[in-house]
């Protein structure tokens, strides 16, 4: 079985842009290959954050993800601080990675946006922290949406120069995008993201749903009920895939060109299927005890923890590090 690993920021709660672009195809991908998924704290510091709630909101997270299948039996599922080998390797791979090419990746110049001389180093090399997190298990295939696609060809480049300038001893990693890979923010300005409040959180109820979907970004040239529709450029209709029978997605792409339905009725039929999908989620995730999360937790850490040593201990040796 190739080896696939994936993680995801505790920067605030899980939406439905995460679920519909990765966590979605993590549960569906274990068992087909061998998975590692990884909360990755330490990629949350590299902007102003709240120390008081960071360890609540990595529970949160991970209990979340549980509720969405990831089974601790078939995935190694852990915390990346626990493992303490990441940084480590970042810091090797940050000896092979080049100012210029962090400078070209789109994350940092969204994230750091006005303040450029104020971003932190953590901000401009956080494409290597995930490299590290990538490469320290020895990752074939990574799914995520395709936001992350630039840092993973970044990935690959750093390793394809580890492997020609030590010997060769990383595969090189590639992206696995899903049938939704990019789901824009309810204000239809940038992709839905946790940490820009335009998302609809994974929890939501039934109730929320709606009165976040029905103010909603749709079809900007759609201005009057009666005005044909542009499906392939609607975000209601792209999150629709996510959650709809693809019988009802078809009937809603001819209606909306046709204008036989309007937007409110095409926002109505998803808030139900959303709805619909994310009951079970909810439910798992308030039998969830903390208790359980931590000791699911620490034992991925201490699977990962196996392979990570391993792997590092190697890379040592290539690196020609004085060993005792
Ligand atoms: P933040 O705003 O803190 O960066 P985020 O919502 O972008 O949070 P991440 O933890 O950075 O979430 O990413 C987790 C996974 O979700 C990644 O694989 C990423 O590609 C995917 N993802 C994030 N936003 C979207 C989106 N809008 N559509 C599809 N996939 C997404
Ligand atoms: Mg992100």
């Amino acid at each position: 079985m190739q080896r696939l690993l994936s993680g995801i920021q505790p920067t605030g709660e899980l939406h439905i842009g995460n679920y519909l672009g990765a966590v979605k195809n993590w549960v569906l991908l274990q068992g087909s290959y061998e998975t590692f998924y990884c909360i990755v704290d330490l990629h949350a510091m590299t902007l102003p954050y709240d120390p008081n709630d960071m360890s609540q909101r990595t529970l949160e997270l991970a209990k979340t993800l549980l509720a969405c299948g990831i089974d601790p039996e078939l995935s190694v599922f852990f915390v990346q601080s626990h493992v303490k080998e990441h940084t480590e390797l970042a810091w090797i791979l940050m000896c092979l990675a080049t100012m210029g090419e962090l400078s070209r990746m789109t994350q940092f110049k969204e994230k750091s946006s006005e303040q450029k001389e104020l971003a932190t180093a953590g901000l401009f090399t956080y494409p290597v922290l995930q490299a590290a997190d990538i490469l320290l298990y020895k990752a074939e295939v990574v799914p995520v949406g395709e936001d992350q696609v630039q840092h993973l060809e970044f990935t690959r480049d750093v390793c394809r120069r580890f492997n020609s300038r030590f010997g060769e001893f990383f595969p090189a990693p590639r992206a696995l995008l899903s049938t939704t890979p990019r789901i824009m923010g309810l204000d239809g300005q940038t992709k839905m993201s946790k940490s820009r409040n335009n998302h609809i959180p994974l929890l939501a109820t039934p109730d929320q749903i709606w009165s976040l979907l029905k103010g909603a970004y749709t079809d900007p040239a759609r201005l009057r009920r009666y005005d044909p529709g542009h499906p392939e450029i609607c975000n209601i209709f792209t999150i629709h895939h996510g959650f709809s029978a693809q019988e009802l997605v078809a009937s809603i792409e001819s209606d909306c060109k046709t204008a036989k339905i309007g937007c409110m009725d095409c926002k109505k039929m998803l808030a139900q299927n959303m709805a619909q999908n994310l009951e079970p989620i909810r439910e798992r995730y308030s039998s969830l005890k903390d208790a359980q999360v931590l000791e699911i937790l620490g034992a991925g850490a201490k699977k990962a923890q196996v392979v990570a040593k391993e792997t590092m201990a190697e890379v040592r040796q290539k690196l020609g590090l004085l060993s005792l």
